[in-house]
C-alpha cells in the first residue's frame, strides 16, 4: 500500500536547540515510521528574512542535517533535501502567483505580526509577502496529504488548500489539497524564562555536551517570587518546571517537585539537580551522536544529494502536469 505523504521544512538560520526537538524533531521522527516524509531545508525561505547577510546560510545547512540526524531522523526512511537545488519550487511558485490574490497573502497573520516584532530587517518586500505562497508550492509540489504544523501556522495550510483549489478550478484537478497534521508542543522555555531561542542567548543546543547543559541548567531563573530558600515557590510560573514537564515522570514531578517547591522543602538547585538527572540521559547522547556524525561532513552532504535527486523525480513530474493543465 502507498503510504500518505506528510512534507517539513526548517529554515537554515542557526543550531537547532531544544525548542526544536521538541517542537518537531520528535514528532518527525515519529511520522517517519508511517508515512512517506519529506524534510527539506527552506534556504530559500531564509532569504525572505536574512536576505542582508546570507553568509552562514550554506554552513548551517549542513549543520541542521546533524541536527536532524542526532535527533534520529533517517534518511533511509525519510527524503531530506535543499529547497535551492529544486528550481521546480520556484517555477511553480511563479506560476501559482499568476493567480493568487494579493489579498490572500496579506491577510495571512504572521505577515503583519512579523514585520511588527522583527523590526531589526526591512521586512517590506516582496520575496516576504510572497513567502507563503512559495510554502504552498514546496507542499504542492509533491502532492503531500500532511502538513504538521503548530496552530500559528494553519493559516498557511488554510491558504495552500485554497491555491490548490484555485488551480484545479481554473485549469484542471492536478493538485492534492493536504491537510494540517495539527500537534501539540510542550512549552520549552529559555534560559531566561523567554521563549527558547538562539536570538536571545537562552538556548541549549543539541550539540550541547552534557557539561554544558549542565552550565546553562543550574543559573536557569525559577519562580521570579522565590528570592529566599525557605520561601516556597510556585512551580506554575516556574520555567524549570516547565522543562521538568519534558523530562521527569509525572510521579516524581506530582509526589516530590511540587509539594517540596510549594512548601519550601526542596531548593531550586536541588530541583535543578533532579531535572538534570532525567534531562542529560536525554540530551547526552544526542551531542554525543552529534559530535560523531560532524566528523563526515561528506556523509551529510551525500545524504542531501541523494535525498534532492530522488525529491527531483517528483518535483519534475507534478510540474509537467501542472505545466500540460494550463497550458504552457
Ligand atoms: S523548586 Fe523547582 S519548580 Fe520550584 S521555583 Fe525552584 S526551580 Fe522552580
Amino acid at each position: 500500500m502507498t503510504r500518505k505523504r506528510v512534507l517539513s521544512g526548517m529554515r537554515p538560520t542557526g543550531r537547532l536547540h531544544m525548542g526544536h526537538l521538541f517542537g518537531a524533531l520528535d514528532n518527525w521522527r515519529k511520522l517517519q515510521e508511517t508515512y512517506d516524509c519529506f524534510f527539506f531545508i527552506a534556504d530559500w525561505h531564509a532569504l525572505t528574512t536574512d536576505y542582508a547577510d546570507p553568509s552562514q546560510v550554506k554552513e548551517y545547512t549542513i549543520e541542521v542535517v546533524l541536527d536532524w540526524l542526532a535527533a534520529g531522523l533517517d534518511p533511509r526512511k525519510a527524503t531530506f533535501f535543499v529547497q535551492s537545488r529544486l528550481p521546480e519550487h520556484a517555477e511553480l511558485h511563479l506560476l501559482f502567483s499568476m493567480f493568487t490574490p494579493l489579498a490572500w497573502l496579506e491577510r495571512v497573520p504572521t505577515y503583519k505580526e512579523q514585520q511588527e516584532q522583527i523590526t531589526d530587517k526591512d521586512l517590506h518586500t516582496y520575496g516576504f509577502l510572497g513567502y507563503p505562497l512559495l510554502q504552498a508550492a514546496d507542499i504542492l509540489i509533491y502532492k503531500a496529504h500532511y502538513v504538521p504544523v503548530g496552530i500559528d501556522q494553519v493559516p498557511h495550510v488554510e491558504l495552500t488548500r485554497e491555491v490548490a483549489r484555485r488551480f484545479n478550478f481554473l485549469y484542471k484537478e492536478v493538485l492534492v489539497e493536504p491537510d494540517a497534521l495539527l500537534t501539540e508542543f510542550p512549552k520549552i522555555p529559555g534560559t531566561d524564562g523567554r521563549k527558547m531561542s538562539k536570538s536571545y542567548d537562552n538556548a541549549i543546543f543539541l550539540s550541547d555536551t552534557p557539561e554544558a547543559v549542565t552550565a546553562k541548567i543550574k543559573p536557569m531563573i525559577t519562580d521570579p517570587a522565590r528570592k529566599r530558600r525557605s520561601d516556597p515557590g510556585n512551580p506554575d510560573v516556574c520555567p524549570v518546571y516547565d522543562l521538568h514537564k519534558v523530562f521527569t515522570p509525572a510521579g516524581e514531578r506530582e509526589k516530590v517537585i511540587v509539594p517540596g517547591c510549594t512548601s519550601a522543602g526542596i531548593g531550586c538547585l536541588d530541583c535543578k539537580q533532579i531535572l538534570l538527572k532525567h534531562a542529560l540521559p536525554v540530551l547526552g547522547p544526542v551531542s554525543e551522536r552529534r559530535a560523531e556524525l560532524a566528523r563526515d561532513p561528506d556523509a551529510v552532504r551525500a545524504i542531501l544529494d541523494d535525498g534532492t535527486e530522488r525529491a527531483r523525480k517528483v518535483a519534475r513530474e507534478t510540474l509537467g502536469e501542472v505545466k500540460s493543465a494550463m497550458p504552457i
